[in-house]
């Protein structure tokens, strides 16, 4: 069944990896093949692909950059679509209205922006993210998050057909929205921003970058944030007051210079990541009565 699926997206001018190893696909570094990895080359080749997959009854999984997911050990029995930069086209509607297709990174974004001297994407600079990945997640930072940008979305429906939404029925919430429930696949978002002066904009997303640099275990494979905000407390602070920063279970680490990240410190495999994330949950509701969720996506069999 795979093969006719990789067959047809090859066809449809996609690049086709069979026995895709996700760990060159995520950030986290780490985790199994997944059956068929499938990189559309146009929005047209994206839709024949869903098509085919509906025709079949397989439900793709949809990624982008890969850096909120980890895939487990064993993989995914499946076929995964990547959103790439095939697909990632970003214009300027009006003089301050940006529509961004969703395989573009949050950093090209970012760029554009500053060029055309709009402000209100700063806080995104330094999210390793695509377009798609964030609307999904209502990506956020520093204050703030896609939701404060975002008029609307196009999407591929379960269906296999397109429609929008608006800000409305977007329901964005923290690390959430409304396709975070109805997956759906986002093709492109259409962002408001303000005309701003480009060197105020340049400032704001350097010292966003440098306070990444300056707080985050970069160096090494991660998601970023492994754990969601608690209401009234910070993940990582509960972690420190737990006594785990440093905390190790085989490859996999609660990172040394922010407790938020867990980070792949030494080939970890996902089955160590997965360990490690229970012990912290654990170990942090017993000293504070706290369990946390996680961000990170964890997904396969
Ligand atoms: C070092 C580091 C720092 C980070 N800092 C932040 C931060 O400050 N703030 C923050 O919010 N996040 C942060 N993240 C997490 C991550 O970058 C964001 O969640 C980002 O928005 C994910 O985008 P992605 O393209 O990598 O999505 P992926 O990880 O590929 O996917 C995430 C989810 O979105 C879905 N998805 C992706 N694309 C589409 C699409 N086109 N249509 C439908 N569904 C889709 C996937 O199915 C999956 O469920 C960080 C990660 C790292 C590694």
């Amino acid at each position: 069944m795979y093969n006719e699926i990789a067959l047809f997206a090859e066809k449809c001018g996609a690049t086709v990896i069979k026995d895709a190893p996700m760990k060159k696909y995520t950030s986290f570094r780490c985790g199994g093949n997944a059956s068929v990895l499938v990189i559309p080359n146009s929005v047209d080749c994206l839709k024949q692909i869903i098509d085919f997959c509906n025709s079949k009854s397989i439900k793709p999984l949809i990624i982008g950059n890969g850096s909120n997911l980890l895939v487990t050990d064993n993989g995914i029995n499946g076929v995964v679509i990547k959103i790439g930069s095939d697909i990632s086209k970003i214009e300027l509607l009006d003089e301050t209205t940006i529509r961004c297709e969703a395989g573009a990174s949050l950093k090209s974004l970012c760029m554009f922006a500053l060029e055309n001297s709009l402000s209100g994407l700063e806080f995104a600079y330094g999210i390793p993210g695509t377009l798609g990945g964030a609307v999904y997640m209502n990506a956020g930072a520093y204050g703030g998050e896609m939701k404060d940008v975002l008029i609307s979305t196009t999407h591929i429906d379960s269906n296999g057909d397109f429609g929008e939404l608006t800000q409305e029925n977007l329901n964005l919430i923290y690390r959430g929205s409304a396709y975070t429930d109805n997956d759906y696949i986002i093709v492109s978002a259409v962002m408001k921003l303000k005309k701003a002066d480009k060197k105020d904009i340049k400032e704001a997303m350097d010292d966003k970058l440098q306070r990444r640099k300056d707080k985050q275990p970069l160096e090494y494979g991660s998601a970023g944030s492994t754990f969601k905000r608690p209401t009234g407390y910070f993940a990582g602070a509960l972690i420190e007051q737990s006594g785990l920063k440093g905390y190790t279970v085989g490859g996999a680490q609660v990172s040394e210079k922010h407790a938020g990240f867990v980070i792949n410190k030494n080939n970890a495999t996902s089955t160590d990541v997965i360990n490690l994330i229970r012990d912290v949950q654990r170990i942090v509701y017993e000293k504070h009565g706290v369990m946390l969720e996680t961000e990170v996506k964890i997904i396969g069999e």
